[in-house]
């Protein structure tokens, strides 16, 4: 806990860290957050899995409480030198380019302030935008938003950023990416000039670096090592697998002696606990953790999986964010995430601090849809493998051998050359 204590943060803000269960800051948070703190604008290269979206909330909700606008209790006040109206204004906005970022974003916000009399909402495109206004009405002081919808919005004069004192520009590079770039300077071009920006890009393109020029001051420059191109250290293979032979599969391919410490994620918490008895079942250390496991429960699993005790953790998403496991040497998928940040997030549990890791995902044939959106996230093929003949239920119980290396296996099995046409990126 001393980490994140000696980055100067307010005890409240301190407390939510620790209902997080985070220990120490990762190594983004400890350089951004007493820059940000000091006001500076900042240009962060970092991706997805190290910790970003802590190190720009924390310090905008310390900030942002330090300085309270008026109708957070209910007084006319003067925090920053201009006056604030009554109502609630927009001090920060966020712009992130996908739905699945902006709500795990508001989330964030919502977790680390506890406690805080500050309020969120997000704003994104695909779903009616009149419960989105009704929260913009009743006051907020953060917005988390991709840029379409809040296009929308502005030009409908639904919103204004009048008070804006803290821009978040995440992922820039993904927003070139995905063609929105020109959104992004349209919004931009409607926020005050006067503001803290902070920028985050994994990859510094040309044009991001361009934008990243146009709209800072003097930025604070972080940069950390270059992880999770999901790709680069993660060995990542797919098997094409009927979903009554996946449990049978999984038992099969833990006879590997290398999976010494293993992730297995499952959608449901009732597959989580299926899976983690019939792990037992067959010999095979396994604790399960989910959300309607007690804290205890789930500490009890945590420190198994630590000190040894199960070789196998068996997760839902939800149970599996802000968990810290060091190690990791396998994570197995038991089914295909559909929202494909999520397959980043998982498989991002192994091959951290360096070490090298291996993901192996099970696709149902009604999953193969969702494989797609995720290869073009990742800008990765998967490897896929010719799933052992024979596997039948009965040999659950020993199966043959050891299967490592399956990440080398034979690529564009069946169903892989469906999609061999398909580009990387
Ligand atoms: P992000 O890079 O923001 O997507 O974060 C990746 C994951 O790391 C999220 O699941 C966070 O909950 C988790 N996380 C963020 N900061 C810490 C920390 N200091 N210690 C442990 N986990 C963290």
């Amino acid at each position: 806990m001393e980490g994140f204590e000696r980055l100067k943060l307010l005890p409240l803000i301190l407390q939510a860290i620790r209902s997080e269960g985070y220990t120490r800051p990762t190594p983004i948070q400890e350089q951004a957050i007493p820059r940000i703190l000091e006001g500076k604008d900042l240009l962060a290269c970092a991706q997805t899995g190290t910790g970003k979206t802590a190190a720009f909330a924390l310090p905008i909700l310390q900030i942002l409480s330090e300085a309270p606008a008026g109708a957070a209790h209910g007084t006319e006040v003067h925090p920053i030198g201009h006056s604030r109206a009554r109502h609630r204004e927009i001090r920060c906005l966020v712009l992130t380019p996908t739905r699945e970022l902006a709500s795990q974003i508001g989330e964030s916000f919502t977790n680390y302030g506890q406690g805080l009399e500050l309020r969120n909402t997000v704003i994104f495109g695909g779903v009616g935008q009149n419960p989105q206004v009704a929260a913009l009405r009743k006051g907020v002081d953060i917005v988390v938003a991709t840029p379409g919808r809040l296009l929308d919005l502005l030009e409908q004069r639904l919103i204004d950023f009048k008070h804006l004192e803290i821009f978040v520009l995440d992922e820039a590079d993904r927003m070139l990416d995905m063609g929105f770039i020109h959104d992004v300077r349209r919004v931009i071009a409607r926020l005050p000039k006067k503001r803290q920006t902070l920028f985050f890009s994994a990859t510094m393109p040309s044009e991001i670096s361009a934008l990243a020029h146009q709209i800072l001051t003097h930025p604070a420059k972080v940069e950390v090592t270059p992880v999770a191109s999901t790709a680069e250290k993660i060995a990542q293979a797919l098997f094409y697998v009927e979903e009554n032979r996946k449990t049978p599969l999984l038992i099969h391919l833990l006879g590997d002696p290398t999976a010494t410490r293993t992730l297995v994620f499952t959608r449901t918490k009732r597959d989580a606990n299926h899976v983690a008895e019939a792990l037992c079942e067959a010999g095979i250390g396994a604790a399960a953790i989910h959300g309607n496991k007690s804290q205890g429960a789930r500490e009890l699993a945590l420190e198994k999986i630590k000190d040894g005790r199960a070789r196998v953790l068996v997760a839902t998403d939800i149970a599996a964010r802000g968990i810290d496991i060091d190690g990791v040497t396998h994570v197995f998928n038991m089914d295909i995430p559909e929202v494909p940040e999520n397959y980043v997030h998982r498989i991002g549990r192994t091959a951290r601090a360096g070490k090298a890791g291996i993901a192996v995902s099970f696709c149902a044939p009604d999953e193969k849809g969702c494989l797609a959106a995720i290869e073009r996230l990742t800008r990765k093929r998967l490897s896929v493998i010719a799933t052992p003949t024979g596997l039948e239920p009965e040999t659950r119980k020993r199966s043959r051998g050891r299967r490592g290396g399956q990440h080398n296996g034979r690529r564009g099995g069946r169903g892989g050359g469906q999609r061999s046409g398909r580009s990387g990126r």
